[in-house]
């Protein structure tokens, strides 16, 4: 099979030039390389709609397309920092959007691919949060307003204490493991790979009499990040540096 590779949790922002120009070299030295590329969640550290265009979105958005023109095909999910991600970035960046859960085959093994937030069901104050800001009216009503006024609101959401943020960098809870059971066994699912919780690792585990996996992307940094590649020869970590 053609080299697929995994990313997750890039929290880009103009804030965080280094780790936008680790991104940007990644596209264009390594991702080309690849025929698949699928950015699991919160490739922006946050996003209040596609009509917000200033530095550093539009060379994240050129990069992207250009990828994908060359060939790269590029899945994008939903993070629970930037899921107002629409169509207008999709168009514009040549990424197609990834419902989130979503199943695959790699392998040939039925492999599901999550952000993971919704796998934290132990926060019951954040579960509770996503679904009163995952409300359509919720969003329609968000989007609504101004740019200044929706950034206002989400710098509100920063400020309020406790895990009932998504949008400011709290300690996030782990998986659930019945939660992570559960969806594996409703996509009837060997593996699975998710990133969003920042702990890295592969964990094996048996699930109904049979060994699965469950793979955890990592976030990245500004020196470096951690990708996963998978094609003919099996599953590689690989680590991005500056170049
Ligand atoms: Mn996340």
């Amino acid at each position: 099979m053609a080299e697929v590779l995994f990313i997750s949790d890039l929290h880009l922002s103009a804030e965080r030039p280094d780790t936008v120009q680790l991104f940007l070299g990644f596209l264009a030295e390594r991702a080309p390389r690849a025929e698949t590329l699928y950015i699991l969640g919160d490739l922006f550290d946050v996003w209040i709609g596609d009509d917000l265009d200033t530095p550093p979105i539009p060379q994240i958005k050129a990069a992207l397309y250009s990828l994908s023109q060359g060939g790269t095909r590029i899945h994008l999910m939903h993070g629970n920092r930037d899921f107002l991600l629409g169509e207008r970035f999709c168009a514009e960046s040549g990424c197609e959007l990834l419902p989130d859960p979503s199943l695959t085959e790699l392998q040939g093994i039925p492999t599901l691919l999550m952000h993971g937030d919704s796998l934290c069901t132990d926060d019951l104050a954040y579960q509770a949060f996503r679904r009163q800001i995952r409300d359509p009216a919720f969003i329609e009503h968000f989007l609504s307003q101004s740019i200044p006024q929706r950034i206002a609101t989400v710098s509100e959401f920063r400020n309020k204490s406790g895990e009932a943020t998504s949008m400011k960098a709290e300690e996030i809870m782990d998986v659930n493991p019945q939660a992570v059971a559960d969806s594996m066994r409703l996509h009837a699912a060997q593996r699975l790979i998710h990133g969003h919780t920042h702990r890295p690792a592969q964990h094996r585990f048996e699930l109904d009499g049979r060994q699965v996996r469950r793979y955890v992307l990592g976030e990245w940094h500004a020196d470096s990040a951690r990708i996963l590649s998978v094609d003919q020869d099996g599953w590689r970590e690989e680590t991005v540096s500056p170049s």
